[in-house]
């Protein structure tokens, strides 16, 4: 089949892949001058099943409406205008029940093991070289307090297979001695041997570029302008270069999935939560983190990637707003220098803000909807680079009619 994929996010490019894998003629569009450049680009790089909590928790109703109120660093929720935003938070709200929030973060951790392995697959076949550390995650915590409700909460992923190993302050600098100097700070943490990290637009692209070896089309800067129908299936794509047609359609646009699926009269319940980065050259430092490492009282997320470090935080409703000034970064910036001061050049900080695509139960959107030859593969949320690789292969699975390798029991609508 000529299957066109929608969207060249690291979850088209790696739809791309998997569908090239099993003999489909590919096609990806993208409105960037090239693959990786919007969310994809500046994430924290972390494949992290042990991240898999979903944000809709029976605590998150009381965050939202605290950060009303008062000024929250790590969430901005705003009112606006918007309809969808109100709209996406009652469905949000609506997953917010004890057995909702267990249910879908199994579901997710499900996803996002599964994806790792299929990871370690295309690893295994291809060359890729995305600065990939394979030294785990340490989840740490400011207070013994904190760090026993987040071990007994780390219990539902170990109950699911997930390695944890907690750690005190003492075994926190030997596992990552560029953490010594705020060893105090520190009162223990959870270590995720298995989670990695790695550059995900360096990942994407390169991939990219073998599905391109291997005779498949790119067309960047083609923006895509509706999906028109015919009877009971997609006709073709209509972008600013004219028609595009194909025997299926992947829809991967990340955030902008659900205006695109509009055009059909498809509502999908994705909606952007806007987060900032820091990427920020090493330097001649002579203490990079070693580790990726979650702040969890911060909120704050670093990792390395060979010669720099990228720090995320923040979770903000602000609509498609993508822009950012050097305040938005004060915060997370002074986090980290103080976490590792002599772990990068912090005066040489790329700042960039991107949209996660969240949908309420932060599980993404698999399989057909209304078309018969329009697949859906989006709403990644916070964990999309964990979660894409397994999803990519799930699609090209539906696609060709096999039974996915793991249950689509509650994954699939
Ligand atoms: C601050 C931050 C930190 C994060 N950290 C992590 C992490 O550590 N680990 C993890 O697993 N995930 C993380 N994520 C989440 C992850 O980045 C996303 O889930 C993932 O990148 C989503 O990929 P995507 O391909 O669906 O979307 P995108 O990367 O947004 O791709 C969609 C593509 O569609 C294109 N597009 C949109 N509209 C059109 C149109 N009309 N025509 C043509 N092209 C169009 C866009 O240009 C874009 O390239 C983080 C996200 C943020 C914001």
């Amino acid at each position: 089949m000529r299957v066109i994929v929608l969207g060249g996010g690291v979850v088209g490019v790696t739809t791309a892949y998997q569908l090239q894998k099993d003999g489909h003629e590919v096609v990806i569009l993208e409105r960037q001058q090239q693959v990786a450049a919007e969310t994809s680009w500046g994430n924290a790089g972390m494949i992290a099943p042990g991240h898999s909590f979903v944000w809709s928790s029976p605590r998150a109703p009381m965050i939202l409406l605290k950060s009303l109120v008062l000024k929250d660093q790590a969430l901005r929720f705003k009112l606006s205008a918007d309809p969808r935003l109100y709209s996406w938070s009652w469905l949000f709200l609506m997953e917010c029940t004890a057995e909702k929030a267990r249910r879908n973060t199994l579901l997710k951790h499900r996803l996002a093991v599964y994806s790792q392995s299929v990871l370690q697959e295309v690893i295994a076949d291809e060359a890729i070289e995305y600065d990939r550390n394979d030294r785990g995650i340490l989840y740490f915590y400011r207070s013994q307090q904190a760090l026993d409700k987040g071990v007994e909460h780390m219990r539902l992923l170990e109950s699911d297979g997930q390695l944890i190993k907690v750690l005190d302050r003492d075994a926190i600098v030997a596992l990552d001695p560029s953490l010594a100097s705020a060893k105090e700070k520190i009162a223990g943490g959870i270590h995720c041997p298995t989670d990695e990290t790695g550059d995900p637009a360096k990942f994407t692209r390169a991939l990219a570029a073998k599905v391109v070896e291997r005779g498949g089309e790119i067309r960047t800067g083609t923006t895509i302008i509706r999906i028109e129908t015919s009877g009971d299936g997609v006709a073709q794509v209509l972008t600013d270069k004219g028609a595009v047609k194909g025997d299926a359609y992947v829809l991967a646009l990340g955030s902008y999935s659900p205006l695109i699926a509009k055009t059909v009269g498809i509502s999908l319940p994705i909606y952007p939560i806007k987060g900032y980065s820091l990427t920020i050259s090493v330097g001649n430092r002579p203490a990079p983190p070693t580790v990726a490492s979650v702040d969890e009282h911060n909120l704050v997320a670093i990792s390395r990637f060979g010669d720099r470090v990228r720090v995320t935080a923040t979770a903000e409703f602000a609509g498609y707003d993508t822009s950012h000034k050097p305040a938005d970064f004060a915060f997370m910036k002074g986090v980290t220098e103080e976490l590792y001061p002599e772990g990068a050049d912090y005066d040489r900080a790329e700042m960039w803000a991107g949209l996660r695509p969240m949908t309420p139960n932060n599980l993404p959107e698999f399989g057909q909807r209304r078309l018969r030859n329009l697949y859906l593969n989006t709403g990644h949320g916070h964990i999309g680079w964990t979660m894409s690789h397994g999803s990519a292969r799930i699609t090209a699975d539906l696609i060709a009619g096999r039974k996915p390798a793991i249950s689509m029991d509650g994954l699939l609508n």
